[in-house]
């Protein structure tokens, strides 16, 4: 077995920029990564796409402030870059970016990067000002990297969808590649927010993936779209959440809610079990 490189990591645009040139010039091609760290094997996932997909890798850690609402995580989301980096090496990811914040929103930073319509309801309505902070971020990331191929998550669906209509309004040129969720054994979404969980909310958690299973399942067969969604919001309640944000079959697209299955549908779901919010999503 030979032992794995230690991945480099570059904290300026610069220096970032300056090994994706000589890749570039070397004739390689570079894939991106783009997470708030506090690794796990979902990510861990996105790496072993883009390393499948191209030459080089790259992942960025950045936790960003600006995708936080007011009274959100963001000063007590897990930061671990030293474990992450280990993690990295590991997969054999080439290049880690993990910028401090100012070198990402210098001074007088005034722009911001906003979608319409698609982040209106689910994850926009609940967390106003979210998919605006991720859309800046993303976008700079993307900018700064040039890679030929950025891997997201279906983890955080709305996420992956506005990234890709932003990538291609603004004429970005990176493909936007999307990856399946990585699961526990029971069937709960990995997630940094997962090491919040208390142990008895964590008997609970996967309640939440076998209720859109259910969901996806029955609108399938053809069964009513609002009487199996109010029955899985009922099942949720019961199980031990402490409240359903949303749950609801959508155009797997658009995003609008379906009434009935007649074209390519996802079920997406947020639940409070404690003071932790989980989101989950499956192909309907
Ligand atoms: P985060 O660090 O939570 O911002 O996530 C960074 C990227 O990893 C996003 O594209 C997420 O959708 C993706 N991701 C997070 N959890 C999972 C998972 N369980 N399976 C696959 N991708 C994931």
């Amino acid at each position: 077995m030979t032992m794995a490189e230690t991945t480099r990591i570059a904290r300026s645009v610069a220096e970032l920029r300056a090994c994706v040139s000589a890749w570039r010039r070397a004739g390689e091609t570079v894939g991106v990564v783009p997470t708030m760290g506090a690794l796990h094997r979902g990510h861990i996932s996105l790496v072993e796409a883009a390393r499948a997909a191209c030459r080089r890798t790259i992942a960025t850690i950045f936790v960003n402030p600006k995708q936080f609402g007011p009274r959100e995580d963001f000063s007590r989301y897990p930061r671990q870059e030293e474990a992450d980096r280990a993690l990295l090496s590991a997969a054999g990811c080439d290049l880690l970016f993990a910028p401090p914040l100012g070198e990402m929103y210098p001074e007088g930073f005034a722009t911001t990067v906003s979608l319409a319509g698609i982040t209106d309801r689910w994850e926009g309505e609940a967390r106003p000002g979210h998919f605006a902070g991720v859309a800046t971020v993303v976008t700079k990331l993307l900018l700064q990297a040039m890679a030929d191929k950025a891997f997201f998550g279906e983890k955080d669906y709305q996420q992956l969808r506005c990234v890709k209509r932003m990538v291609r309004d603004l004429d970005i040129p990176c493909e936007i590649v999307g990856c399946p969720t990585v699961r526990e054994a029971d069937g709960l979404a990995m997630s940094s927010r997962n090491v919040y969980l208390t142990p008895a909310e964590r008997r609970v958690a996967p309640a939440l993936h076998r209720t859109i299973t259910a969901l996806a399942a029955a609108a399938r067969a053809g069964r009513s779209i609002a009487a199996e969604t109010d029955a899985g919001r009922s099942a949720l309640l019961a199980a031990g959440f402490a409240g359903v944000d949303y749950l609801a079959v959508v155009d797997a697209e658009t995003l609008a809610p379906l009434a009935a299955l007649d074209r390519p549908g996802r079920v997406l779901a947020a639940a409070r079990l404690g003071a932790v919010r989980l989101i989950d999503n499956v192909a309907a």
